[in-house]
């Protein structure tokens, strides 16, 4: 099974990610920590994702897709994956498809995680101060709510005709997150 989980930064994504890895053992795939890994090896492509991360601002396309395209043909894959902070655009959803329909592939569901922004903001600075990430100021993170809300009512346009939609509400407790993710998938 294959998901794309969208949702602004800090909308608990990632946790709930987490979770259906171990229930379900399809991969998380996280465009943000892939570069963050990049980031940490040091190399001179690191030095230039980290500036563009650190603005706020979105690494170009041919970087993202490189890694999802290798990325997704890892054996750890092969039961499916979840796509969390990604795409991120429209060119990213339709180089998507491209790809997916290349290995007869496709996305199942698409979920939206739909949350309150200023309560996000608050939630983003105690995981700045928690995991120290340079991108976490509160600038930044209001930089990249706009980025995030810039996108995706195209995004959802283009998936519209194409996969289920499903909106959750990501501001209940994690178990309740988890349990709307449940019943969506069961269907
Ligand atoms: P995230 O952890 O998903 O919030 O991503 C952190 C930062 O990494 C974003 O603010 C972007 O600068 C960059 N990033 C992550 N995913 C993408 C993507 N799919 N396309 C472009 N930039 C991305």
């Amino acid at each position: 099974m294959n998901l794309i989980f969208l949702g602004p930064p800090g909308a608990g994504k990632g946790t709930q990610a987490k979770r259906l890895e171990k229930n379900l053992r399809i991969k998380h795939l996280s465009t943000g920590d892939m570069l963050r890994r990049t980031i940490s090896s040091a190399s001179n492509i690191g030095h230039e994702i980290k500036a563009v991360i650190d603005a706020g601002n979105l690494v170009s396309d041919n970087i993202i897709m490189q890694m999802i395209s290798e990325r997704i043909d890892d054996p750890d894959c092969s039961k499916g994956f979840i796509l969390d902070g990604f795409p991120r655009n429209i060119a990213q959803a339709d180089a998507l498809e491209h790809l997916l329909s290349q290995k007869s592939l496709r996305i199942d569901h698409l979920i939206e995680f739909c949350v309150d922004k200023e309560q996000m903001i608050k939630r983003i600075c105690k995981r700045a101060t928690e995991e120290s990430r340079s991108d976490d100021n509160e600038d930044t993170i209001r930089k990249r709510m706009d980025v995030y809300h810039q996108q995706t009512s195209s995004i959802l346009q283009y998936y519209q005709d194409r996969v289920v939609l499903n909106v959750i509400d990501g501001m209940k407790p994690i178990n309740d997150v988890a349990d709307q993710i449940e019943k969506i998938l069961a269907v």
